[in-house]
């Protein structure tokens, strides 16, 4: 789905005069809807008329993110984790990031990915984690 119809998603959204937003909102919380929208800000760079489109699809995910009693996609789990471990604690443990998103049956699937990742010397470990607090201050900041 292109940011023209993700921008336009959210003008249904808005408009009271519809009265099918608790279906748009379950449509609209899938990969292929606005979970796919990586934020690259293309869109609002080029768009000729002002739209800001992604602003635009930021509203429909929050949209979709207060709305309970949604089905658990991946997708949203990974959103409402990343936003929960952000608040707790200030920064994104990777490590217990993926758990929590993909489950550990889904983590094992992970593990070929990993070991490549390791064999080419990508794969942060565990103690090199810091706190984003923490990085790049001089002490007293
Ligand atoms: S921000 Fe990037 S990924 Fe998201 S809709 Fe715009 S162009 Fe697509």
């Amino acid at each position: 789905m292109g940011p023209h119809a993700l921008a336009k998603a959210q003008r249904l959204l808005g408009d009271n005069r519809d009265g099918e937003g608790d279906r748009r909102r379950q449509q609209y919380n899938h990969v292929d809807f606005v979970w796919g929208c990586t934020r690259c800000y293309q869109c609002n760079e080029v768009c000729p008329v002002g739209v800001q489109p992604l602003d635009r699809i930021t509203e429909v995910k929050q949209a979709v993110l207060a709305t309970p009693n949604l089905p658990e996609t991946t997708a949203l789990r990974h959103r409402r984790t990343l936003v929960e471990m952000v608040a707790a604690d200030g920064w994104i443990d990777e490590s217990r990031f993926a758990a929590k998103v993909v489950g550990w049956q889904g983590w094992l699937s992970l593990v070929p990915l990993g070991l490549k990742m390791l064999r080419r010397r990508k794969l942060p470990l565990p103690w090199q984690f810091r706190p984003s607090s923490s990085q790049g201050r001089s002490p007293g900041c």
